[in-house]
């Protein structure tokens, strides 16, 4: 049976693994990749000992770093549920069914789909949910972003320097986002924006050609396009876990000062936490605070 059984590939994940494996403990981290949203920030200017540093570059020296330590990796599953069984937990994947006497969840967040028909046809075949890694596919082509938020105007920066031309498509008045961010849009000659406008719809026939969408007046109105991203928010990844441990109404686990759970023997740290600040700093130092406290559950137990 292992000691612990670590959730999520992100900073709170990886961190915590560094914590468990360097107190013996026999763990496996499971997750679809490694980087979670961290992966997708362009430019990273407040982890402390890099001035500026991409997120893939910072999250490709994480994931060296628990390769170098040996940790047990199993990459590309995602945790379908958690069991509790007489002398611990049992987690299932697709692929395997894994016993355990700890859980660190550290799920983080995914990206918020918009459920709008062609949304799952055209995923991959024009839309995407991951501006920074997807970029670059859309050179010279005219590219839609969906959303009106940080993640939405980092992807306009990012694709506008490869496409021919970024078009914004925001539901609201105005933009959501950090005033710099905001300038450096307005300022933009690739970037148009398109306001109050309600995406209904994606089309295409191989390949995603365009969208639809209501605009203030009720009135359908098309936007032609050879890519789509759509960047309207997070939500955490928790779905796995809701039937076992408590949520706070906006999904996230319910931790205390130690990172646990309400559940004896379950921790959780990061962003699918109910903490209040979601950076990398805080999310490692958190996956660092949960180890411990699972690694000292483990040793009491014992
Ligand atoms: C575009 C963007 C830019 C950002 N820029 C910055 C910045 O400049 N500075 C900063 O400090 N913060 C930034 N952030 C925030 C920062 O990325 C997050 O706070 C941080 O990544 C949270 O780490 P985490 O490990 O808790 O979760 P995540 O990074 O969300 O990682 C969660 C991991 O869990 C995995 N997972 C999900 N579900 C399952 C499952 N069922 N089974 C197994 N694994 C699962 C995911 O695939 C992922 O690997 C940015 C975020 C975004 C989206």
């Amino acid at each position: 049976m292992l000691d612990s059984i670590v959730i999520g590939g992100g900073p709170a994940g990886m961190s915590a693994a560094i914590y468990l494996i360097r107190k013996k403990m026999n763990i496996l981290l499971i997750s679809p990749d490694f980087g979670g949203q961290a992966a997708k920030s362009s430019e990273v200017e407040n982890y402390l000992g890099f001035e500026t540093i991409s997120g893939p570059e910072l999250m490709q020296k994480f994931s060296s770093h628990i390769e170098k330590l040996g940790v047990q990796t199993k990459q590309g599953e995602e945790v379908k549920s958690i069991a509790k069984t007489e002398t611990g937990f049992m987690v299932k994947t697709a692929e395997g069914e894994y016993e355990t006497k700890t859980v660190l969840i550290a799920s983080g967040k995914m990206p918020r789909r918009l459920n709008v028909p062609g949304e799952e046809d055209f995923f991959g075949k024009g839309i995407s949910y991951c501006a920074i890694c997807d970029g670059p596919l859309f050179h010279d082509k005219v590219v839609a972003i969906i959303g009106g938020g940080n993640s939405a105007l980092d992807a306009a920066l990012e694709i506008e320097k490869y496409a021919a031309k970024v078009v914004l498509v925001n539901l609201e008045k105005d933009f959501i986002g950090d005033e710099i961010r905001k300038d450096r849009v307005k300022e933009s000659k690739k970037i148009e924006t398109i306001f109050e406008a309600t995406t209904t719809e994606f089309f295409g026939e191989q390949f995603l050609k365009g969208l639809k969408y209501k605009d203030k007046d009720g009135q359908i109105k098309e936007v032609a396009c050879d890519g789509a991203f759509v960047e309207v928010g997070w939500t955490p990844a928790t779905g796995f876990a809701k039937d076992l441990v408590e949520l706070n109404p906006l999904a996230e686990i319910k931790i205390d000062l130690e990172n646990k759970t309400n559940v004896s023997g379950i921790f959780a740290a990061g962003d699918v936490t109910d903490i209040k600040e979601k950076q990398i700093i805080i999310a490692a130092g958190e996956g660092a605070k949960a180890a411990l406290n699972a690694w000292q559950y483990i040793v009491l137990k014992k």
